[in-house]
């Protein structure tokens, strides 16, 4: 599997400071989708254990606040493994820091509760150009949700994360 491109310092995808990784392959093809060019799994760089190492090192400074995973399509068949690698290791070396993880997939279709249960908080559903929004938190369009991973694993419901005690819509 590969990744399209690492940020040592990401401000823009989920709270804070971050590193963010964004891999390589989407079979969604969303209209006007914002990262074409990681829709070929062919492109890229490798991304192995050395890769995780390297994103583990940047995220050992205190100002980085977590982990934010996007692609591409990091929950794509061919890439979960390594997401899964990803999110393990961050989350045994680091328990304090949060992960971030964009998805075209809905949480109702994804199977994996071993990959779910240590993401802090999932941004889920494929980009609909039509339900755009600009002024849109985390995400591209209003389908997307922005879900609070913790408060839905213990209310067993779906809970939408909140900002500033505003839901996110
Ligand atoms: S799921 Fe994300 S990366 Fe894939 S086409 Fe849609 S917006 Fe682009």
């Amino acid at each position: 599997m590969k990744y399209h491109k690492i940020r040592k310092m990401d401000i823009v995808n989920g709270p804070g400071v971050r590193v963010s990784i964004f891999f390589q392959g989407c079979e969604f093809h969303c209209k006007n989708c914002f990262n074409p060019e990681t829709h070929d799994f062919e492109n890229g760089t490798e991304f192995t254990d050395q890769t995780i190492d390297q994103i583990l090192e940047l995220c050992k400074e205190d100002y980085i606040q977590g982990l934010s995973i996007l692609g591409g399509e990091p929950l794509h068949k061919r890439n979960i493994e390594g997401t899964k690698k990803l999110i393990q290791k961050m989350k045994c070396q680091y328990p304090n820091k949060n992960i971030w993880l964009w998805t075209g997939f809905l949480i109702e279709k994804i199977k994996d509760l071993e990959l779910l249960k240590d993401i802090d908080v999932l941004i889920d559903g494929p980009y609909q150009d039509e339900l755009h929004d600009p002024r849109l938190k985390w995400k591209g369009s209003k389908n997307q949700r922005v879900i609070d991973m913790t408060k839905t694993r213990q209310e067993k419901k779906i809970v939408l994360y909140e900002i500033d005690k505003e839901r996110v819509r």
